[in-house]
């Protein structure tokens, strides 16, 4: 039968690059569609760019040019990252669009009617000269619980504090420096904690199959206790939908990004004469038995299966039939990293000429259907490329088509036994059923294990007929014919195998073979005796570690001067603060940092540390402690009694060796580093302008 099934990732943010972090997600759902494709389902992938919100409103006005102009940016930047690691989106679509301006108003009107809206006062900080209420991320101040300065809105990164941004200590405005103040508006809530949503939530969150197990558990964990409504309306300005019959009131980014699957879908089925209702309405969903599946990072599993379920179900709309999270992405086992290079932007994979597939194998051969994080070690990714797919998998083509193309004028051999009458291999093709299970429950890798030992076995099977020896032998001429035509079927069938997650790779396989676009179901049959294939030409080469050093190396420095990638989360979409990109700042910016003169009292070496010194730093009223990278250009003798310069008011950092009060000042290009001293005569303290 059919299947019917409409397919999302989350929708990235129209205010970063596309970064391998994101990629896990988009590849895995890849995988999955194509794997459905070839099944034979009538399978759809919509995706959008998330486009709405503070973020971009503001990045767009430090560019000069509007929100719609930086969108359309964006659009084509990912858009071109996508297909660029072959993800075959059907649409992709973006959020600022009247399709998904329809749904969002649909949805919030039938709610409203429901009663599930309400509308209360809220108080929050406003910033004065920019007429702008603040994201709590746009407020910074002094943490309430240890009193580290610069520390955001909701929480405080020296001490993991989280508070409300009211009870910041001398708050300020991440977006012009003016102290905000507070101020209420009214707000619209989607009344989540209304009994209907909890009852509808706790029965729908444990159907079977709608959540992997550990998210269940979390569900539970946030339905067994009180749920809090949900604000979603945010004042003018803001970059977004105006809500309907409601002047300067904005559906909160995160209310519409959802709905932009609805949205992209909408579009696509306009274009192409879908169904869209037989997908989306309750009762026709269920009458025609579609499907719909959401891809998301474990991050967002909130917003995925609480609020958007009891939104759709209140509003009558059908719900996902599942939510698939995934986890995050470690390079060599830690975070990404800007510092180590390991926050690397799709597009820099790319143009260092790094091949697309290389990494969905790798993270194909990573993926279950957990929440765990997967590890991208950059070593083990250089091996396993090698080994499998340059080694083992592509290796049994190219020794196999050197003799078919030398001896036999690149045919395969007429011989019954191995044509499509054959026997064939019966071990391999059986696999076929376990394979298709194992990628409808996305566990690829066990997939990928599997249909890499099945590739040692051809291999050793063909090293055992020892087809060079053959070849040396006329009265072995129709033996060496059927041991290569034996191995050049086996690969076809590894081909459709891999084809879910090695698409490019599969299309070069296809011409190789001289044969129409292969399904899942031609694994049942072999080719037809007599069978021309065209001339091997090399299908994919090995990854040399000097391609990773180059990538890493270029990452490392690009990244400085690189806005930050945003990822769709909500914290995240407010962290991209107005510092992106080095840009014109004003006095009173400038007046910020408090710079002063430094007397070096002590200066040690840390046991451990290979760039730092542990300097002791007088500034007249106070000492401070200070960690600083000047190891290779300095011994600590050198340093005692000198006058430097250092930023005062620099939240104190907790390292590895102990808090940080601060920062010493040096220029450097790379190649040197030069601590910066006042002329003579200036004391410690003064302050420096
Ligand atoms: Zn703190």
């Amino acid at each position: 039968m059919t299947r019917r099934i409409l397919v999302t990732s989350a929708l990235p943010y129209a205010n970063g690059s596309i970064h391998l972090g994101h990629l896990v997600e988009y590849i895995q759902t890849d995988i999955w569609v194509r794997f459905q494709k070839m099944r034979g389902h009538e399978c759809r992938y919509v995706c959008a760019d998330d486009t709405h919100g503070t973020p971009i409103m503001l990045r767009a006005e430090l560019e000069g040019i509007t929100p719609e102009q930086l969108i359309a940016r964006m659009h084509l930047e990912h858009l071109q990252d996508f297909t660029g690691f072959h993800v075959g989106f059907d649409n992709y679509y973006s959020t600022h669009s009247e399709e998904t301006r329809f749904y969002a108003n649909d949805i919030f009107r039938k709610l409203q009617s429901a009663g599930l809206i309400d509308v209360r006062p809220v108080e929050q900080f406003f910033d004065p000269v920019k007429n702008l209420f603040l994201p709590d991320r746009y407020v910074k101040g002094e943490c309430p619980r240890c009193r580290s300065k610069d520390q955001y809105g909701d929480s405080c990164e020296v001490c993991g504090a989280a508070y409300s941004p009211t009870e910041l200590i001398n708050p300020y405005s991440a977006v012009s420096g003016a102290t905000p103040v507070r101020k209420a508006s009214d707000h619209f809530f989607f009344r989540l904690s209304d009994a209907r949503c909890r009852d509808f939530l706790r029965q729908w969150t444990r159907e079977p199959g709608r959540l992997q197990p550990e998210a269940a558990n979390k569900l539970d964990e946030w339905l067994s206790g009180e749920l809090s409504d949900w604000d979603i309306s945010r004042d003018a300005p803001y970059f977004g939908f105006e809500i309907p019959g409601a002047p300067g009131k904005f559906f909160y980014v995160w209310l519409d990004a959802p709905i932009g699957y609805m949205g992209s879908f909408r579009n696509l089925c306009d274009r192409t004469g879908l169904d869209f209702e037989a997908f989306w309405d309750r009762d026709q969903a269920a009458r025609e038995q579609t499907e719909l599946y959401h891809f998301i990072g474990k991050d967002i599993l909130y917003f995925h299966a609480l609020f958007w379920p009891a939104e759709l179900h209140h509003a009558d709309y059908r719900t996902p039939t599942a939510v698939n999270a995934h986890g995050f992405l470690t390079v060599n086992g830690q975070k990404m990293s800007k510092s180590r290079g390991t926050f690397i932007t799709a597009q820099s994979y790319l143009a260092h000429g790094l091949n697309p597939e290389w990494l969905r194998y790798y993270y194909a051969a990573k993926l279950n259907a957990s929440m765990e994080d997967i590890d991208l070690s950059l070593d083990d990714f250089i091996a396993r490329v090698n080994s499998d797919l340059v080694g083992k998998y592509v290796n049994i083509a190219s020794r196999a088509a050197s003799f078919l193309g030398r001896r036999f004028d690149g045919r395969l051999s007429t011989d019954s036994e191995q044509g499509s009458e054959g026997r064939g291999f019966p071990a391999l093709q059986d696999a076929g059923q376990v394979l298709a299970d194992l990628y409808e429950t996305r566990q690829f890798s066990a997939a990928l294990r599997l249909i890499m030992m099945a590739t040692d076995e051809l291999n050793q099977a063909f090293d055992r007929a020892q087809p060079w020896n053959l070849g040396k032998d006329p009265s072995k001429t129709a033996q060496l014919h059927s041991v290569c035509t034996q191995a050049i079927n086996a690969f076809r069938i590894l081909t459709i195998y891999l084809k879910p997650v090695l698409p490019k790779l599969a299309a070069d396989v296809e011409a190789f073979l001289n044969v129409p676009p292969l399904t899942w179901a031609d694994s049942r049959k072999l080719l037809p005796g007599g069978h021309p294939i065209r001339e091997y030409r090399h299908l994919i080469t090995r990854v040399e570690q000097r391609q990773i050093d180059a990538l890493i190396e270029a990452n490392r420095e690009s990244m400085k001067a690189a806005p930050k990638p945003e990822s769709h989360s909500q914290a995240r979409h407010a962290e991209s603060q107005v510092h992106h990109q080095p840009e014109v700042i004003s006095i009173d910016d400038f007046g910020k940092v408090d710079l002063r003169v430094a007397r070096i009292v002590d200066a040690e070496h840390v046991e451990g540390a290979d760039k730092l010194l542990k300097l002791t730093l007088d500034i007249g009223t106070e000492t401070r402690t200070v960690f600083a990278g000047i190891k290779s250009a300095y011994v600590p003798g050198q340093l005692k009694g000198r006058l430097t310069v250092m930023v005062a008011n620099l939240a104190p950092r907790k390292m590895k060796f102990g808090m940080s009060e601060g920062m010493v000042l040096a220029a450097g290009d790379g190649t040197g580093l030069y601590l910066l001293a006042p002329d003579s005569g200036a004391q410690p303290g003064m302050k420096v302008k």
